[in-house]
């Protein structure tokens, strides 16, 4: 059981979910991740995160199976008694120009992308109802704003993720829970440097502030939209990407 706050990251173990968990558990939650594998980086993220003071662990499963998203979910309830802040991170990609994109390509982007956090989300709504207090982060996209060459399958899904956000956020706000999704530009992760140079090319001329974002500078504002700083902001997009869009 916990005696602090509990936040859950998916794919929490590198990227901008691994800044976002370290934010937490530098402000005093205990943070739980949530991740497909168990390798050598997910375990040392779990160690810094301890370090910083927070009782952490990684819990194994895939945020796009239902079953595997209600194990995990339940496993966690049990290990820490509640959950307060959900932060629905975890993405993929699968670029190509939209006539070079097989289905396959698409339906695994979007099953990740907006299925997986719509899973996540209802997994954890019921302990948020409860106690009547629950704060839902989603990591969309600034493609999702103003698309992306390239990107079609994975515009489309933060796209989704922004519907998604607003009516979560409409459904639930009389239960003091809030949704609210942030729109990263290009920021310097594993995920910008798998895009194919056409996709890169579209964007990187394009920032006002001339550089890419970091994995720290997003974590800020998701902790923003979790903290009793934001408790009147719902169903809101904020971007973060140094004037891109
Ligand atoms: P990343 O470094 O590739 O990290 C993504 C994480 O998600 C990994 O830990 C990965 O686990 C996990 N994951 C992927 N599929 C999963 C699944 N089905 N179930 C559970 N975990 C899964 O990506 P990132 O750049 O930090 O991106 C984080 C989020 O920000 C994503 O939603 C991305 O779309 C969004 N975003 C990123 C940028 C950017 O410029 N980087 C811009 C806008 C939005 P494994 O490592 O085990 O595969």
């Amino acid at each position: 059981m916990s005696e602090k706050k509990v936040a859950v990251v998916t794919g929490g173990s590198r990227g901008i979910g691994k800044e976002v968990a370290l934010k937490f558990a530098r402000e005093g939650f205990d943070v739980v991740i949530i991740d497909l594998f168990e390798d050598e980086e997910a375990k040392a993220t779990v160690e810094e995160l301890k370090a910083a003071g927070s009782k952490s662990k990684i819990y194994l499963g895939d945020i796009s199976k239902e079953d595997q998203v209600d194990g995990v979910v339940e496993a966690i309830l049990k290990d820490y008694g509640t959950i307060h802040v959900l932060v629905n991170n975890a993405g993929i990609t699968k670029d190509n120009l939209l006539l070079r994109q097989t289905a396959s390509d698409i339906t695994a982007v979007i099953t990740v992308n907006l299925i997986g956090t719509m899973l996540m989300t209802k997994a954890c709504l019921r302990t948020f109802m409860r106690q009547k207090y629950g704060r839902i982060v989603n990591i969309s996209s600034v493609v999702g704003i103003i698309g992306n060459k390239g990107q079609a399958n994975y515009s489309a899904s933060k796209a989704g993720v922004i519907g998604f956000t607003k009516t979560v956020a409409q459904e639930y706000g009389k239960k003091n829970i809030t949704c609210n999704a942030v729109a990263p530009g290009f920021i310097e992760t594993r995920m910008t440097e798998a895009m194919t140079d056409e996709a890169k090319a579209a964007i990187a001329g394009n920032i006002s502030l001339g550089r890419y974002g970091t994995p720290k500078e997003v974590a800020n504002l998701v902790y923003f939209l979790a903290s009793d700083q934001s408790e009147y902001i719902t169903g809101e997009v904020i971007r973060i990407d140094g004037g891109l869009a």
